[in-house]
């Protein structure tokens, strides 16, 4: 859907004048579908509101108008599980810098079935410096990210860790948690994307362990007893190596194995939900 009109994924297009096509200057959110329903659309239509605000776009319609566009799209597709990207552009800008009016996109994508590997044997992870420019904003920017690709493959990593020489933020798409030596359940809260997969988190695990927000030095990383990353995709994937050393025994934790079948079952209420 593009502006508001269905389109088939093959015809579908934005004119290369568009801002986010010249200067990289859009704004996304991504979300699973579910049975039929937009896995926490609520939370994923309040922070692209709020990225799009952050960055000075305006979305010409209100968050009850999404909405609608996303339940119509749904219906449309006739499918029950897939998944989709709700983008805004900068727009077709008459001199190539100055944002017009901006292009909003729904497309709908395959439901990201991770392999059931990743979660038996967890991911390994591997620091890096860098700094997201804008952190609270899920712009379309993923620079660094794609850039070092190679490096990860050089090292055998599924995934980034970025730091910024003393603290650690979050990976290229997925917030991240560790349980500490003390047992408590600490994840970043500055400087970084605020993932609906990383609230729901702090929520399940309220009453099972106690949890912090705060900055994570790269010393407490290294005694860490357990990590994860969190996304809309995973939604809770373990990591069980950090820069080539195991985390633990190197298998995924008892608390974050409780914590991904808490996760699991909020997500069945929320499904179940009228
Ligand atoms: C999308 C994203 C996340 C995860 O957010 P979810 O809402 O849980 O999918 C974390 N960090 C970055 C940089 C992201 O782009």
């Amino acid at each position: 859907m593009i502006n508001g009109a269905f389109i088939p994924v093959d015809e579908a297009k934005i004119h290369i004048t568009d801002l986010s096509i010249l200067r990289g200057f859009a704004i996304f959110d991504y979300f699973r579908v579910r049975r039929g329903k937009a896995v926490f659309m609520e939370d994923h239509l309040e922070r692209f509101f709020r990225s799009a605000r952050l960055i000075g776009l305006n979305i010409p319609y209100e968050q009850s108008e999404v909405q609608g566009m996303i339940e119509g799209l749904i219906k449309k597709n006739g499918l029950e599980k897939f998944s989709i990207r709700l983008q805004l552009t900068g727009g077709y800008s008459d001199n190539g810098f100055e944002p017009a009016t901006p292009n909003l996109f729904l497309l709908s994508l395959p439901f990201p079935n991770l392999p059931e590997k990743f979660f038996k044997e967890g991911w390994h992870v591997m620091t890096y410096k860098y700094q997201r420019e804008l952190p609270e904003v899920k712009t379309t920017n993923y620079l660094t990210g794609i850039q070092i690709l190679p490096l990860l493959e050089e090292n055998d990593a599924d995934a980034v860790l970025y730091h910024d020489g003393t603290h650690i933020r979050e990976s290229d798409r997925s917030n991240f948690f560790i349980v500490n030596q003390e047992g408590v359940l600490v994840t970043p809260k500055d400087k970084i994307l605020l993932g609906v997969s990383r609230k729901i988190t702090l929520k399940v695990a309220q009453g099972v362990l106690k949890t912090e927000e705060r900055d994570i030095t790269l010393e407490e990383l290294r005694s860490a007893k357990e990590m994860f990353l969190t996304s809309s995709t995973k939604p809770i994937l373990p990591v069980t190596i950090l820069d080539g050393k195991e985390v633990g025994n190197g298998k995924p934790g008892p608390v974050t194995t409780q914590l991904m079948e808490l996760f699991q079952r909020y997500l069945e209420d929320y499904l179940g939900k009228a």
